[in-house]
């Protein structure tokens, strides 16, 4: 029987991303195989549930009300074995929240999603290196799946244009919508104003299907 370590399961609005202001339930899981620089997730601490033990809790909150239940993090993928035997038992859409890199652990539970909300990482913000290549083979397996599927990008002052090239070619060769979205200091956004609209200008020009979404929820001051 699978286990899984949960940081915390609630109830909110999404808050960053193409399903904005949709009502969602949230599991968090805990851990991550990233280390972004600028990572203000809480996910260390933390309950062990079963697959059907998570189920029912989940299953309290009033699921016809939600969008979707949103499995977070940390990174939920790296609990690939315990998602092949929880979301079989959610009666609700599954919207994947993921860094976008284990694309091994995504083949195994694509067909149980129904939207991905996957990062782009970039060095120059992230500084975990140039994880491009990883997108890519991601990226592949979630259009097999034929999956709704959009992109989240956390940027400052440093991002290349090189990066913003590789992003661009992402894009276009699976077309999905890119979300830009400047890094945040808590509730403070850490990109220049003019920076924040040269970044969205040169992305436009590459790859329309580019939309600039800050995370409302930091906003509002709540989860
Ligand atoms: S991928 Fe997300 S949760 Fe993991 S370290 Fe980066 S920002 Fe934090």
């Amino acid at each position: 029987m699978a286990e899984a370590k949960i940081n915390e399961i609630f109830d909110s609005i999404q808050g960053e991303g193409l399903y904005i202001g949709c009502r969602q339930v949230f599991v968090r899981f805990c851990g991550c195989n990233l280390l972004c620089d600028y990572c203000d997730t809480d996910f260390q601490g933390g309950e062990v549930y079963s697959a059907q033990e998570l189920a029912k809790k989940v299953s309290d909150f009033p699921l016809k009300a939600v969008h979707s239940v949103s499995l977070t993090g940390g990174e939920p993928l790296l609990q690939y074995e315990f998602l092949k035997e929880f979301l079989p038992l959610v009666d609700a859409k599954i919207y994947l929240e993921t860094n976008g890199v284990l694309y091994r652990p995504l083949s195994e539970v694509v067909d149980l999603t129904d939207i991905v909300s996957m990062d782009i990482k970039l060095d120059s913000s992230a500084k975990i290196g140039d994880v491009f290549n990883s997108h890519k083979k991601f990226l592949e397996i979630v259009r097999a799946a034929n999956k709704e599927v959009f992109a989240k990008i956390v940027f400052d002052d440093k991002i290349r244009d090189f990066e913003i090239g590789e992003c661009a070619k992402l894009g276009e060769t699976f077309e999905i919508p890119l979300i830009l979205q400047p890094k945040m200091n808590g509730s403070e956004i850490d990109v220049k104003k003019e920076k924040i609209l040269e970044v969205f200008d040169k992305f436009t020009l590459k790859y329309p299907n580019t939309r600039l979404i800050g995370q409302v929820h930091k906003f509002f001051d709540i989860k």
